[in-house]
């Protein structure tokens, strides 16, 4: 605390009536001094003068004093020492000097002096005193005054940190009602889990007494057990003679199968190793009606319930005439096929009759299917399907493959483990290409060659073509998805090459029955051959034709080695022509032998196509005189 400094009294001088020039000085307290000077007195006694210093109401009494030196009796000059007192009157009083005395009065007045001096020299030690008591509290103010300054320092610390402090206390209480909030949020969860632990008490009771129950229930369920042991023992006696009986079952059940693939495989022989099927497309929206009775399917010797086998095809020809002159009625045209399909026949109906053939290549014979015909006439309709994705109009190949996945899992209860894996390649102008090339290869054009697959082997195989492991159907129509997307990039750029161009799905199926140690395997193939039409001879031919021509050649060329290996085959020649095209050279292990082939020869229903249509189905009739060796299983 900063406290006022106790300043020294002030000295002030003050003269009393009566005391002569005496000076006397009050304490004044708390002022600060003032100084007053001091009357210098020595020296000045001896001059008649009246000291200047002095206050009015000294020099008065010395003016007093010396006039009456000149008109007062004299005076006893004073005692020294008592110089001081002034002069009484009366008795006890020292009597007033006369004025002739005149030493007396010098005597007072040396008196007098010598009384002043002492009180001066009193007063300078006095003033010595103050002086210095005055150095101290200018020290002791000086002092205080950095005192001061600490203090101000410190409070205006002081006042800094009460600052923080209060900042600190809002923050605090602006926590502390943070905290009652939570504490309030606490009490209340608090309540709640308690109010849940009532639950849960009571659910522990509940428990507690359907675990009574349970206990009281597995001691009568242990009686009812050690009573159900005696009946396991028996039971399982039992099952042992079931399991005895089931072993003889099952190598019943795997004679049943071999004799079941031996009868199987008779009556596909019996049936042919070679067989053709014809198919008439529908007349499709927008296509000229053809005239009635322009294509027959006659009922076979069953009556209408058989399916047809025979095909009446009727040819009118303008040029000829009768000698009347009326037009010449038109040409018969008959064909017998194992198989006919007239345009209402849906692809189910297709599917079932070579169903059989699917199950042939489950059981070791390799199996080829061809779709023949002129461009536009169904083959790719037939083997693929749609152009849609109509389950109704799904092709052979997805079928086929549904097919034999289904009867695989089938044949895995008894012990029979399938896998497959395919392939799908084109052949155009004698060059093959994967149809299931992806990435580089795909840009790369997918160009590939047929080679053995080793040196001495049998077994064909195309370099550079991917070679799919699959197992369900998502995987298979995956896949001809791809080769659908790669044919049609090649479309554009080829100009219509799909229907130039032969297309090759090979299935190659391995089975093995573990137990056993049995093998066998087979390929399955289902061909969409290139358009069989022919170019019209007569027509003038500009470069683009040319090209088409060449194409046409290699076409015509492959299509009829095809015919002549069948019929080369047929007749058991010592040379089968395979090398002859990249075509058969690739199917030479599914052609002849233990193989079983299959041709669709697909018609058009238009007029206007009657020309092919006979090309087709002469042909057809070639291949259906064929007939090849005894098929045998693929066994190892
Ligand atoms: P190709 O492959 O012989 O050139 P497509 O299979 O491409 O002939 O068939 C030509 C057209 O005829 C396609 O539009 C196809 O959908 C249609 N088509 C072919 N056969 C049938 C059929 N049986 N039912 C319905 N439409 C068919
Ligand atoms: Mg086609």
């Amino acid at each position: 605390m900063l406290t006022s400094p106790r300043l020294p009294a002030a000295l002030v001088p003050a003269c009393r009536e009566g005391e002569g020039t005496a000076t006397k000085f009050v304490m004044s307290h708390p002022r600060a001094p003032a100084l007053t000077t001091v009357p210098q007195t020595q020296g000045q006694i001896s001059a008649p003068k009246v000291p200047k210093k002095t206050g009015p109401r000294c020099s008065t009494a010395v003016a007093t004093v010396l006039k009456n030196q000149k008109s007062g009796p004299a005076v006893p000059a004073q005692k020294p020492g008592t110089a001081a007192a002034p002069p009484k009157l009366g008795g006890k009083k020292p009597s007033k000097r006369p004025a002739w005395d005149l030493k007396g009065q010098l005597c007072d007045l040396n008196a007098e002096l010598k009384c002043c001096r002492e009180k001066t020299q009193t007063l300078d030690q006095e003033n010595q005193q103050l002086r210095s008591q005055l150095r101290e509290a200018q020290q002791q103010a000086t002092a205080l005054g950095i005192e001061r300054r600490t203090l101000e320092g410190e409070l205006a610390r002081v006042q800094a940190q009460a600052e923080q402090s209060q900042q600190e206390l809002g923050n605090l209480s602006t926590h502390v009602l943070e905290l009652e909030e939570r504490l309030g949020t606490q009490e209340g969860l608090v309540q709640e889990l308690q109010k849940e632990q009532l639950g849960f008490q009571e659910e522990r009771r509940r428990l507690a007494t359907l675990l009574e129950e349970q206990e009281r229930r597995l001691q009568a369920s242990e009686a009812a057990l050690s009573g159900s042991q005696a009946e396991v023992a028996s039971l399982r006696q039992e099952a042992a003679a079931q399991a005895a009986l089931l072993a003889e079952r099952g190598e019943r059940l795997h004679g049943l199968e071999m004799e079941r693939r031996r009868l199987h495989n008779q009556l596909q022989e019996l049936k042919g190793n070679i067989r053709v099927f014809c198919r008439v497309r529908p007349v499709l929206p927008g296509e000229p009606t053809p005239p009635p009775g322009f294509l027959l399917f006659p009922s076979g010797p069953g009556g209408p319930s058989d399916p047809p086998t025979h095909l009446s095809l009727f040819r009118s020809d303008e040029r000829r005439g009768t000698l009347s002159g009326a037009p010449a009625p038109p040409t018969r045209h008959d064909f017998s096929f194992d198989r006919i399909f007239p345009p209402g026949s849906g692809q189910d109906e297709v599917f079932e009759e070579i169903a059989m053939l699917v199950q042939s290549a489950l059981d070791g014979y390799p199996v080829c299917i061809f779709a023949y015909g002129q461009t536009g006439s169904g083959k790719t309709f037939t083997m693929e399907g749609g152009p849609g994705a109509d389950p109704q109009e799904e092709g052979l190949i997805p079928r086929a493959l549904r097919h034999l996945f289904s009867v695989a899992q089938e044949l895995s209860g008894q012990g029979w483990t399938y896998s497959f894996v395919a392939s799908y390649v084109e052949i155009y102008n004698e060059t093959v290409r994967d149809l299931l090339a992806t990435g580089t290869r795909k840009a790369q054009g997918g160009e590939c060659e047929i080679r053995r697959a080793g040196p001495g082997s049998e077994e064909l195989t195309v370099t550079n073509a991917r070679y799919v492991p699959v197992s369900c159907e998502k995987e298979v129509e995956a896949l001809l998805y791809l080769a659908r997307q790669n044919r049609a990039v090649a479309r554009t750029a080829q100009n219509e090459r799909s229907s130039r161009s032969h297309s090759v799905f090979q299935l190659q199926i391995s089975g093995e029955h573990a137990g056993r140690g049995l093998q066998c395997g087979a390929p399955l193939n289902l061909v969409d051959l290139a358009g069989s039409e022919r170019l019209d001879p007569g027509l003038a031919l500009g470069p683009g034709e040319r090209e088409r021509l060449r194409e046409t050649q290699a076409i015509n060329s492959s299509l009829s080695t095809l015919g002549l290996v069948i019929m080369a085959l047929s007749n058991k020649e010592s040379h089968v022509p395979y090398r002859n095209s990249k075509l058969t050279y690739l199917l030479q292990n599914s052609l002849g032998g233990s193989a079983k082939m299959l041709m669709f020869v697909n018609i058009s229903p238009l007029e206007e196509n009657i020309s092919e249509s006979l090309n087709s189905l002469r042909f057809a009739s070639k291949v259906n005189q064929c007939v090849i060796g005894t098929a045998q299983p693929n066994r190892k």
